[in-house]
């Protein structure tokens, strides 16, 4: 890569960043597409938040993801929010359009990309999504709005799952109906007939994670998805076993990037080289 004076920035702001992955994602891409831009982490703090929200026009700077903990906070800083995320409430992608700063979640995009890559539609099937925190959000998001017919929703503490609850029932129609269950009895749903079935908790990050459901009883045409990117998760290994079709994280994770990319560029992101390049980092 070589930078010069024409070069064009991009970045992400959370804190902290050494975990990202999208640095080397879109750095790749940038590379492959031909653009000479470049793409680096910025260690932001809460309190520094709006100072550096400043900075991107101060740097000329193209735009920014914006990760773990500033999705909302970033929203204050703004001068203007999609539509989603103003239903959302949580921003991963901001736009410098000459000076004016808007905001964009590319999130429940990434995730419905990454369904339809594997042929798989929501429209009127039910759903069950395990999780209550930011990725659950965008995912429940991505639920209702592509009108799944029945919301199946837990978490280990149970009130977060009521809240999410409550906020997607102001964001749906009336298509969606939407159930909460406990979390110790979300076996108990082997006989609802679910089609899907979704982990947006962390559980399964690190190889000593125990399983977060025990899927036997599932009918075999039930659909797994793991929003873990960095291992294939004990729910994914035992889906397989029972002959499920199943995905992990990663197309969310190149999905989501590829939309930042194309909201900051125009241009359609070399989506094959930046899951390469992931799945090599990762060893997946
Ligand atoms: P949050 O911290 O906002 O939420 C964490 C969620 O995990 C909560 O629902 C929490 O439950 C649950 N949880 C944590 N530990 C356990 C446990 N031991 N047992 C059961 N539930 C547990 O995180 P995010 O929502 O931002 O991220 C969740 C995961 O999604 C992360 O692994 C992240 O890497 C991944 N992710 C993947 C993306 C992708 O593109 N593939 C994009 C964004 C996130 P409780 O409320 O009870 O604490």
């Amino acid at each position: 890569m070589k930078i010069t004076g024409k070069t064009k920035i991009v970045g992400i702001f959370g804190f902290p960043v050494s975990h990202t992955l999208s640095p080397l994602i879109q750095n790749v891409a940038f590379q492959e597409a031909g653009l000479d831009f470049v793409y680096v982490p910025f260690q932001v703090k809460s309190s520094d938040l709006r100072k550096a929200t400043e900075a991107i026009r101060v740097f000329d700077i193209v735009g920014v993801n914006v990760t773990i903990p500033h999705k909302e906070g970033i929203i204050d800083y703004l001068d203007e929010i999609s539509e989603e995320v103003k239903l959302i409430g949580a921003v991963n992608t901001v736009v410098n359009k000459g000076g004016k700063l808007v905001g964009y979640n590319t999130d429940w995009m990434g995730f419905l990309e990454s369904l339809r890559e594997d042929g798989v539609s929501l429209k009127e099937k039910k759903a069950f999504l395990i999780g209550a925190g930011g990725a659950a959000l965008s995912l429940g998001f991505a639920l209702v709005k592509e009108g799944v017919k029945t919301l199946f929703l837990t978490n280990r503490t149970y009130s977060r799952a009521e809240n999410l609850a409550r906020k997607l029932k102001e964001i749906k129609g009336d298509e969606t109906e939407i159930k909460v269950v406990e979390f110790e009895k979300k076996e108990k749903l082997v006989s609802e007939g679910i089609d899907i079935l979704i982990n947006a908790t962390s559980l399964g990050m690190k190889e000593k994670d125990p399983p977060l459901i025990n899927l036997t009883g599932f009918p075999p045409s039930l659909y797994v998805y793991d929003v873990i990117y960095n291992r294939e998760t004990e729910l994914l290994k035992e889906a397989k076993k029972l002959g499920m079709r199943c995905q992990g994280g990663l197309g969310m994770l190149i999905y989501q990037g590829a939309s930042a990319f194309w909201l900051w560029t125009g241009k359609k992101a070399p989506i094959e080289k930046m899951k390469a390049v992931a799945r090599d980092y990762l060893g997946v």
